[in-house]
């Protein structure tokens, strides 16, 4: 798209938002609705454009594309009344005759540049909270899921008119382009050093941002566990979408002791969940391209192969691996993974855990494992992380009460819930003085007008 045109865009929603109609209660209820059931009607080719762009299977797009996107929309519309209520404040004594409160005012227009690994969550649920709050918006779906991203696009299209929302599509570009603009906020989900480039060209027009970005998730498995349930819902969270999920597992910190049970469970559940074809499962999705197939092949190569390894170039498939790993150094042990390799590092001591998650600081999750509560409360209390489980994986996220966000590399600000308006909403202070009592103690001249502390 070119950028007289995207000028144009940002401009027209510039004077569509002045008009005020965006702000209006009923008007956003109005538009939450029509969202939900546009949504509805187009299921089917939400589904497909998934399977097309990650083969994801069916029910991972319910639960976390279509239904979790229905269910914030739902939490929103029931909500949003006393969400956007003015909120009462006291007001101290010295200021009577006085009342105070905070208004939550939409920015403005607003610019959504979402990631291909769930393409519809990850515009719609920004998106949610940016129409919940009063905001124009402009999305920008990723270029690599491009199924998604017309999908995304027939959606907006068919919900709303271009001045109040609509989609920009494209690559780096086109990217590039919009966050010239001059929105008014900037909500980017995606890589670290992509976020990086946006608060970069945010911060020359002061445009406030949330940054909900990646980074290496550690999950520690202690040794007082339930072998089985754990190795579960650590196979569940890792090989969910194939492991392109922000918050999944990215590596396992194992007690020495239960290593060897843990690799056998793990063995055990991953041919109940996959068969012993994993490549023949219509329950594993597939690697997003080409170029992240041949960045996740080479770390295959980087340790002891416990379970898995096989890869498939033609149909972008890797096999649910585990991996023993012993050099801290490995580029696996220094990147996000994002994909289905899980790499186990075994620990004796929890110092050496915290000492080994201080080299990959500020993770987007944290899961542990523990039935000892000092030994989970120790490790969430002493590292810095966004959010996270104990004797979990995953399940954070899906809870609308908690706030969805990272910290330093792995993001600023959160959303979800109540979270997402609060994200699209600047709170405005107003206090209302009445004419009586106008003390004269606070005009000059000062003489004589003493001050204790
Ligand atoms: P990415 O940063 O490469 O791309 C994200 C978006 O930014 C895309 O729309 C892309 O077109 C755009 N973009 C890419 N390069 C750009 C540039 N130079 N200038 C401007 N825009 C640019 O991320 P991705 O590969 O789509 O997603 C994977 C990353 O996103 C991982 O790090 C993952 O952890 C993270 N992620 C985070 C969350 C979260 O909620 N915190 C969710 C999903 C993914």
């Amino acid at each position: 798209m070119k950028e007289s045109k995207i000028m144009g865009i940002v401009t027209k929603q510039k004077e569509f938002f002045f008009s005020g109609k965006s702000r209006d209660l009923r008007f956003r209820l109005n538009s939450l609705k029509k969202l939900k059931d546009t949504i509805i009607k187009n299921e089917q080719a939400i589904v497909e454009a998934l399977e097309k762009d990650l083969k994801k299977p069916r029910l991972e797009s319910y639960t976390s594309e279509i239904g979790f996107i229905i269910s914030e929309i739902n939490y929103s519309m029931k909500n949003l009344n006393k969400w956007a209520r003015r909120e009462s404040v006291k007001s101290p004594l010295n200021l009577f005759p006085s009342r105070s409160y905070i208004i939550k005012e939409p920015y403005g227009v607003a610019l959504i540049i979402g990631p291909w690994n769930y393409p519809f969550q990850l515009t719609m649920v920004p998106l949610i909270g940016a129409i919940a709050a009063g905001n124009c918006c402009v999305v920008k779906p990723s270029e690599l899921s491009r199924e998604s991203a017309g999908v995304i696009r027939k959606i907006i299209y068919e919900a709303f008119d271009m001045p109040y929302i609509t989609v920009v599509e494209g690559g780096i570009e086109v990217s590039e382009c919009l966050l010239e603009q001059n929105f008014d906020k900037i909500f980017f989900t995606g890589s670290p050093s992509v976020g990086k480039i946006v608060m970069e060209k945010a911060a020359r027009k002061l445009i406030p941002i949330t940054l909900e970005l990646g980074g290496k998730s550690p999950c520690i498995v202690d040794k007082k566990i339930d072998i089985d349930i754990a190795a579960k819902r650590i196979l569940w969270g890792k090989f969910f979408n194939a492991g392109q999920t922000c918050v999944a597992p990215d590596y396992l910190l194992v007690n020495n002791e239960i290593k060897e049970a843990l690799y056998d469970s793990f063995k055990k559940w991953l041919s109940v969940f996959f068969t012993e074809h994993p490549e023949n499962s219509p329950d594993f999705s597939r690697i997003i391209n080409k170029s992240h197939f041949i960045r996740l092949k080479n770390y295959v190569k980087e340790g002891k192969i416990i379970i898995g390894g096989q890869l498939n170039e033609s149909e972008l498939y890797i096999a649910p691996t585990i991996i023993e790993v012993s050099d801290m150094n490995s580029p696996m042990m220094q990147e996000e993974i994002f994909g289905p390799i899980l790499p186990v590092v075994s620990y004796s001591g929890l110092e050496e855990v915290k000492r080994i998650i201080r080299l990959n600081p500020n993770p987007l999750g944290f899961y542990i494992f523990s039935n000892d509560k000092k030994i989970a409360e120790q490790l969430i209390l002493n590292i810095p992380f966004g959010g996270g489980c104990v004797n979990d994986t995953l399940s954070h996220l899906q809870n609308q009460h908690l706030p969805f966000g990272g910290i330093g590399n792995s993001g600023i600000g959160n959303y979800h819930g109540k979270y997402s308006f609060d994200a699209f909403s600047h709170r405005k202070s107003i206090l209302e003085k009445g004419y009586a009592f106008d003390l004269s103690m606070k005009y000059p001249p000062y003489k004589n007008k003493h001050v204790y502390l």
